[in-house]
């Protein structure tokens, strides 16, 4: 029997888009995109501003489950993308995911430690791309947000838990110097982390949070640290 919260969030409309077909987002998968509404935070960066800012979505999970049985066969993956994931309860969900067959990749900033870990422990979640935002003194001034501590919690279980995911970072330059980035790498290192780390560019598309205009610099790479392998995207 569904509890009253399961069925309030099947009756409201969470799901501000879906992206019906990506073969980059999951390295390797025929995927689609599930874009939640809403976000915890107020990354400067992000450029996804509707749908961070939207109250509701467009679509309930009965859509997507209705277009997800239609790709029975034809994908192999769901990627839960948004806005921010974890601001809701997704265990339902994803064991209905898991049960048509798909494998699932969660995109997410890390900050509902409590429901990712319920996620991960019931073996729900295949791959995860963890965003590591900015170095604790720096964290607010990206994010908006003073959740440091509950992100730190999720970094350490995942390194712990073993489960297969990677870290990113997106990096205006402006904001985010070398210096800030081999903080992150020593902080990661410190921490058992031992995969490869994520560079992505900021992308000025002119509707950044923070009215972002692109850096007047770039990363020198020559001055980021070798300790873990780096990967610019
Ligand atoms: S970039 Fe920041 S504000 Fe935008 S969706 Fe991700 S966590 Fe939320």
């Amino acid at each position: 029997m569904n509890t009253d919260k399961e069925s309030s969030l099947s009756n409201t409309k969470i799901i501000y888009d879906i992206t019906k077909f990506s073969h980059l987002d999951y390295p390797d998968h025929l995927s689609c995109i599930v874009w939640f509404a809403g976000c915890n935070m107020r990354c400067v960066y992000c450029y996804n501003k509707e749908i961070v800012l939207a109250k509701n979505g467009h679509y309930k999970i009965d859509d997507l489950l209705s277009f997800l049985r239609s790709r029975i066969g034809l994908l192999d993956a769901v990627v839960l993308s948004g806005g921010e994931a974890t601001d809701y309860e997704l265990k339902d969900l994803c064991e209905t995911i898991k049960a048509f067959g798909f494998k699932i990749k969660l995109d997410t900033n890390g900050t509902n430690f409590e429901n990712l870990r319920t996620l991960c422990e019931a073996k729900l979640i295949d791959y995860i791309a963890l965003d590591y935002k900015a170095p604790k003194n720096k964290f607010k001034e990206i994010t908006a947000s003073i959740k440091f501590e509950e992100f730190s919690k999720s970094l350490n279980y995942l390194v712990q838990s073993r489960i297969d995911f990677e870290v990113r970072t997106t990096v205006h330059a402006d904001l985010l110097d070398e210096e800030d980035i081999n903080c992150i790498i020593d902080d990661l290192v410190e921490r058992g982390y031992e995969q490869k780390y994520y560079l992505q560019n900021f992308r000025d598309t002119g509707t950044s949070i923070g009215s972002l205009q692109s850096a007047s610099k770039s990363l020198e790479s020559g001055l980021l640290s070798d300790k873990l392998q780096i990967v610019m995207r």
